[in-house]
């Protein structure tokens, strides 16, 4: 059986890669920065290397110092004096960290729910480990036109009520949220607790984009709220935090009951994480603080938006100002085509907003991420009206972007 391996569909990433596309397309599609980490975290990388332990192995829980750090960082966000043999774990990436927690807790036929859009990588992982992903639909507003919010997507708790069943295990809560960019309130995440609370459910945080909250907006832990601390995990990223999205270290807060399940399984899937990088995330969060670290790069992503959204403004098509993350969702189902226009068989049996994407990526060229991946099958029509655009680039980047944009007219 299966001698000629599993055929998962292509994923989105790579039918989108810069090596498709035309080489003067901008890259707005996969989310990762055209800029250089701060020259600090490098250094501290550069340092790690001349170190001999930091090029070996760490201890599969992580190297004490990255640890530390996370406990010092994290400890007051969390409001707790976090352990570090106990309650905080490193693994290679936060999806590393969130394939590490299925392994550890997923038996065969166990349900996760997972609102839509949801960040595609979810589904394999909980699909590999013998999971079975429940889709619950956040709901954009209904007859938007222009600029509307993230905020705008909402949960129906009758509908997530309706799709909890006695195998549902775990929920999956993304805030901020990839794609939408949507920042979860305080009465969503205290009406999400109170399900995980009377139904008996772990709660995955992913809490990745947790340093890139705009404006006024809070972000709120969903952790933090009374009796969810024993059973949620926090998933975090210092590729999002630091621009080092190729390092591949991320971080679980969470409970002893949680994270030393996940530590037996990160150490039989990969060992221990990256050991020379640990140290550098650990610069970066020792020394984020004392230099308003995160302050200053919020205000740059801050403009970065900016930037985009003027030229939405400038289109008229009805897109969503994202509170949260470096992303924006547009609303393409006003763009034409030519009917004769030819596409790649990559995009066969692919939603309309692969087209779109496409034909954008190729006649404006800006390239974009289609939605509809980010959907199960039996929702994907929402998603068929969006693409993402990622705004983790430098400003002239966007502004050149933003000229290509009003073509779209
Ligand atoms: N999280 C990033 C994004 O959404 C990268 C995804 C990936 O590389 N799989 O764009």
């Amino acid at each position: 059986r299966l001698r000629e391996g599993r055929a998962l569909a292509q994923d989105v990433w790579s039918i989108f890669n810069a090596a498709n596309l035309p080489p003067t397309c901008i890259n707005l599609g996969q989310g990762y920065m055209n800029f250089a980490p701060p020259d600090w975290v490098k250094e501290a990388a550069t340092e790690a290397l001349g170190s001999v332990a930091a090029n070996h192995y760490s201890h599969p829980k992580g190297r004490i110092r990255l640890r530390n750090a996370i406990k010092q960082f994290y400890g007051p966000k969390f409001d707790r004096d976090l352990d570090v043999e106990s309650e905080i774990l490193v693994t290679s990436g936060a999806n590393e960290g969130q394939y590490a927690v299925f392994t550890a807790f997923l038996e065969e036929g166990d349900e996760v729910i997972m609102f839509e859009p949801y960040f595609d990588q979810y589904l394999p992982s909980v699909t590999f480990n013998g999971g079975r992903p429940v889709f619950v639909p956040l709901h954009p507003a209904q007859n938007t036109a222009g600029k509307a919010s993230s905020n705008d997507w909402s949960i129906d708790f009758e509908q997530l009520r309706r799709a909890i069943t006695p195998k549902t295990k775990m929920i999956m809560v993304n805030t901020p949220h990839n794609p939408v960019g949507k920042v979860f309130t305080r009465q969503e995440l205290e009406g999400i607790a109170a399900l995980a609370e009377e139904f008996n459910l772990l709660v995955m945080a992913d809490e990745v984009y947790d340093c890139l909250v705009f404006d006024d907006k809070e972000h709120i832990r969903i952790a933090t709220l009374p009796g969810m601390w024993d059973r949620t995990v926090t998933v975090m990223s210092a590729g999002k935090a630091f621009a080092c999205t190729g390092w591949r270290v991320g971080y679980l807060i969470g409970p002893p009951s949680i994270i030393f399940p996940t530590l037996a399984a990160t150490t039989r899937i990969v060992f221990c994480s990256n050991s020379p990088l640990q140290e550098a995330a650990a610069a970066g969060l020792e020394q984020a603080v004392e230099r308003k670290f995160f302050e200053t790069q919020t205000a740059e992503y801050a403009e970065r938006r900016e930037i985009l959204c003027e030229a939405f403004d400038a289109l008229g098509l009805t897109y969503y100002v994202p509170d949260g993350t470096y992303f924006v969702l547009l609303d393409i189902s006003g763009v034409q085509w030519p009917e004769d226009y030819q596409f790649p068989s990559s995009l066969d049996g692919r939603g309309r907003d692969f087209r779109a994407a496409w034909f954008i990526a190729e006649t404006v060229g800006v390239s974009t991420i289609p939605v509809s991946e980010f959907y199960s099958a039996e929702h994907a029509v929402i998603g068929e009206r969006f693409i993402r655009f990622a705004f983790c680039k430098d400003a002239d980047t966007l502004r050149t972007a933003a000229e290509r944009i009003k073509d779209l007219k």
